[in-house]
């Protein structure tokens, strides 16, 4: 979620924080790597309070599921989102989009008319662009 990157073959745009994956996905759909949490846990305490048995994103306050992501903001006058722990963002939102289908299901604004007409160098043009946001990271 909100990759801006190489562009290959003028394939698949890059990301315009349009904001709608993260709206879809935040109430519960998100998950990440336990060692990413134990990250959170030792170092970033302010994210891992939205943690709950291993699970994202809850209010630390009442203990119930967060409808939308805590973490992503609006611009002001624009339709627009950023997220407030971009660097720490859990696995799943680091991979999104992983394929042409889930980005026509999604609606995803990165995909083109002519990656549909051919997919497979769609594909190929997404795995380009999201090459660095979906590389390992060790917490
Ligand atoms: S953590 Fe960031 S990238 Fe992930 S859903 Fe929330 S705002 Fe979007
Ligand atoms: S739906 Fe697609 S274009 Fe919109 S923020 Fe998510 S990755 Fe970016």
């Amino acid at each position: 979620m909100f990759k801006t990157g190489y562009r290959a073959n003028n394939n698949v745009k890059e990301c315009n924080q349009c904001g709608k994956c993260c709206i879809k996905y935040s109430n519960g759909r998100l998950t990440t790597a336990a060692s990413q949490i134990d990250y959170w846990y030792d170092h970033k305490p302010e994210i891992y309070k939205y943690v709950k048995d291993g699970n994202i994103w809850f209010d630390p306050e009442t203990g119930k599921q967060i409808e939308l992501c805590p973490w992503l903001r609006k611009e002001p006058n624009q339709n627009k989102y950023t997220c407030e722990i971009y660097f720490d963002r859990p696995d799943d939102c680091k991979f999104y989009p992983s394929t042409l289908d889930e980005m026509v299901a999604d609606d995803c604004e990165m995909i083109e008319e002519k990656d549909l007409a051919n997919p497979k160098q769609g594909q190929k043009s997404l795995d380009i662009i999201m090459k660095d946001s979906r590389q390992e990271f060790e917490y």
